[in-house]
């Protein structure tokens, strides 16, 4: 069954030029460090193929991940006549063959995005049984993240109970990318510790306090923010889809560029569109990435501290003018920086601090439902329209879900 589904799959996009028994199709890893440029000699596929690209477009195809599966398909002669190499979670560099010679294209993954609802009572840890009751260890791992700073873990009972609505993108009947928490709930010792991810991205206890204490510091000491980071964003001008695995700050040349946190240099030197880039490794699977630099001052193997000066701003690789593109990876995937990096100390007040009152309550009604419904877990989309209230659906519509 799944054999045919991706058969179909690749039917669907790959525009055969030639009869699909002359071809032979590829799945297989992307070569560690191997790079496009080389991916292209190989076929004899001329470099300047690239250029065809826009700027934007360049950057991303330094995001090329190693040992990340991609398609080929190869004609009986070894000539390459497509392949669909991915990008990030929801973008893919097309390459193909056409009567005038190769040509290059991002375009987006086909997915499908999904509401979830979890709900379970803890028999062995919420890890392990939300593994196996969900069979996400993603979420498992999302789900420790968000709550580790305001739960004792260690004190959590069989019986105590969880309850997750979260976002999640489905290809092929599996999860790509992070599943995106809403709302978290767990109950334990009779208590119930909530957190919410509010419109900034950030998440929130009941009481509008910030829950992620660890965060990284900002990588430049003044930030002027040019672009931001998007999975995928369509662009109304040139009608199609666009990703930015990263944020843009626009600084002076020779603005010093400063360590995030403490960590360890894994890369240092030039990387396609990115140019002269760094790349720290930093605790618990994050890496994080510094490019376009006019001078690199730290060399691989280093280990630097939080707020050590790594570079200097520049304009090398693909990139207008001088700027820092900066990215954050999670265990191996590009994340919202945003998310982790600390770009001002206030919390939440006035206006925004109500919207989130009001949101929370929302949250807070719908979690209730949930432990009442005492179902395991489910797509709340698929059952929306047969068993959910009109009450509760407003609730959802409110939220922009
Ligand atoms: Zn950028």
């Amino acid at each position: 069954m799944r054999s045919l589904r991706l058969f179909l799959y690749l039917l669907s996009i790959f525009i055969v030029p030639l009869s699909i028994n002359a071809a032979k199709v590829n799945h297989v890893k992307w070569e560690e460090g191997l790079d496009f440029e080389s991916y292209l000699e190989c076929y004899g596929v001329p470099e300047t193929l690239i250029d065809t690209l826009d700027r934007d477009d360049v950057e991303l195809i330094s995001e090329i991940v190693d040992n990340r599966k991609y398609y080929e398909m190869i004609a009986t002669n070894g000539t390459l006549l497509q392949s669909l190499i991915p990008i990030g979670e929801e973008m893919q560099l097309h390459l193909f063959m056409t009567p005038k010679g190769y040509k290059l294209e991002i375009i987006p993954i086909a997915y499908k995005n999904d509401t979830y609802i979890a709900q379970l009572s803890v028999k062995n840890s919420p890890n392990l049984d939300i593994i196996k009751t969900v069979k996400n260890r993603r979420l498992a791992s999302e789900f420790s993240r968000v709550l580790k700073d305001s739960v004792n873990f260690r004190g959590i009972q069989r019986g105590d109970k969880l309850a997750i609505v979260y976002d999640q993108k489905m290809r092929l009947g599996q999860p790509i990318g992070m599943p995106d928490i809403k709302v978290a709930m767990i109950e334990t010792a009779g208590e119930e510790h909530y957190v919410f991810k509010h419109t900034d991205q950030r998440y929130y206890d009941e009481d509008g306090k910030e829950l992620i204490k660890r965060y990284m510091r900002k990588p430049l000491n003044h930030i002027r923010i040019t672009s931001s980071f998007t999975h995928r964003r369509y662009h109304p001008i040139q009608k199609r889809w666009k990703a930015h695995l990263g944020t843009d700050f626009g600084a002076k040349r020779g603005t010093p560029i400063l360590a995030v946190a403490k960590g360890k240099i894994i890369f240092s030197g030039w990387k396609g569109g990115y140019g002269k880039v760094i790349k720290i490794k930093h605790d618990d699977g994050y890496v994080s990435l510094y490019a376009h630099q006019s001078r690199i001052k730290v060399k691989k193997g280093a280990f630097v501290s939080k707020g050590d000066i790594i570079g200097f701003v520049g304009s090398t690789g693909r990139s207008t003018g001088p700027h820092l593109h900066f990215g954050i990876y999670k265990n191996g995937r590009a994340i919202n920086p945003m998310r982790v990096v600390k770009f001002k100390t206030e919390g939440l007040w006035g206006s925004g601090k109500r919207a989130f009152i009001n949101r929370k309550d929302i949250y807070k009604r719908i979690i209730t439902q949930i432990i009442d419904d005492n179902r395991p877990s489910y797509i709340w989309n698929s059952i929306e329209e047969r068993s959910v209230s009109p009450k509760m659906k407003s609730y959802y519509r409110s939220l922009g879900w």
